[in-house]
């Protein structure tokens, strides 16, 4: 394979924001039907393709200045040769000769087993994705049984394979599991890891979303004020996590809230899809054919000059909840999160 000629300029879209986070889907399989993320009978969409090629494209966006690459899909632990994938990436380096910041979302349902493997090919950190802390509560969303003690056991082996602070992420829904708001506090507490609470967005497959089922991030301060006061930390500018610590200083809070507190003006993220089309947005509504490129024979120079022309259409914003919005041309877990 050959090495991308470095760019003088890193990777910038025309409102000059930098682009220095690539997300890959590997996968459009899932082995859990989470109620506000998947229909209850619909199975994967986008087909895959082969882990060689998905690391070669990101070779080339990482000759254009991408610093971090997060994989995930579907439910990335269940692609065969993942440990592998971890490996060369984590061979692969900068533009400033930097190993990649390498990280994984996933439901957690196969970490136990996975945590070490990774951690030892290389990755840097993981996310959980968890919606409940109550293991009924957990199947209900899930729709799988049995599910919350493994991935407890999952979260549990990831710190202790180093990769802590393990981040978990949690999307609350009104009226579903919103009861969950104190109980992930004393979860963070108690496990050590950082809960982030992230505003549902309209990306779910049963287009069950509405302003009203959002709880946002000031109603979520609010709440979880009531079990014990939080302090707000600083956070980085393109990090989309508002950062909290409880006043003891013992447990780590953040939401994301692309609802309420929309950040685009500071989005650094770039994705590819399963089926590796480049997405310069969850909300997008186009896409840009990387893997059509590459299946018809482009070199590398050739692949990176596309990446370069798909990112000056990058989006400026999203349209969330304003009058006229256009539902993304996928839904989040046929993108990748
Ligand atoms: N299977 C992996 C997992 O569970 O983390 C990766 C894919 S999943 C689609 C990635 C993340 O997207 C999860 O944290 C999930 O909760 C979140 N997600 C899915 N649909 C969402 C929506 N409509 N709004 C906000 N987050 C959503």
């Amino acid at each position: 394979m050959t090495q991308v000629k470095s760019q003088s300029v890193f990777l910038t879209d025309k409102f000059g924001r930098r682009i220095n986070d690539l997300r890959i889907s590997i996968t459009d399989r899932c082995n859990y039907r989470c109620v506000y993320c998947r229909s209850g009978t619909g199975g994967p969409q986008f087909p895959e393709m082969p882990i060689a090629d998905y690391l070669r494209m990101a070779r080339v966006f990482v000759g254009l200045g991408i610093t971090k690459v997060r994989l995930t899909g579907g439910e990335p632990l269940l692609r065969r040769g993942l440990v592998e994938m971890v490996r060369h990436l984590g061979d692969m380096r900068t533009l400033e000769d930097q190993p990649l910041d390498i990280a994984i979302t996933t439901n957690g349902h196969l970490l136990a087993e996975m945590a070490q493997p990774l951690a030892d090919a290389g990755l840097t950190r993981v996310t959980v994705s968890m919606d409940a802390v109550d293991a009924g509560e957990f199947a209900r969303i899930t729709r799988v049984p049995n599910g919350y003690e493994r991935v407890l056991a999952g979260i549990r082996a990831a710190q202790n394979a180093g990769l802590s602070p393990v981040k978990i992420n949690c999307v609350l829904l009104r009226g579903f599991n919103d009861d969950q708001i104190t109980a992930f506090g004393r979860f963070a507490r108690e496990e050590g890891v950082a809960v982030r609470f992230i505003e549902f967005m309209p990306l779910e497959e049963d287009r069950v979303w509405s302003p009203e089922i959002v709880v946002t991030l000031d109603e979520i301060v609010r709440r979880m004020a009531e079990f014990m006061p939080l302090r707000e930390i600083g956070h980085a500018r393109s990090e989309t996590a508002r950062r909290y610590v409880f006043d003891d200083g013992v447990g780590e809070i953040g939401i994301i809230a692309p609802v309420s507190h929309p950040f685009c003006g500071h989005c650094s993220r770039i994705r590819v899809t399963s089926d590796g089309k480049i997405r310069t947005c969850l909300f997008s509504v186009r896409e840009h054919d990387l893997a059509g490129l590459m299946a018809h024979g482009a070199s590398d120079e050739e692949m990176a000059e596309f990446i370069v022309h798909s990112v000056e259409h990058k989006e400026e914003r999203h349209h969330i909840g304003e009058p006229g919005f256009v539902p993304a041309s996928r839904t989040m877990v046929h993108i990748g999160g």
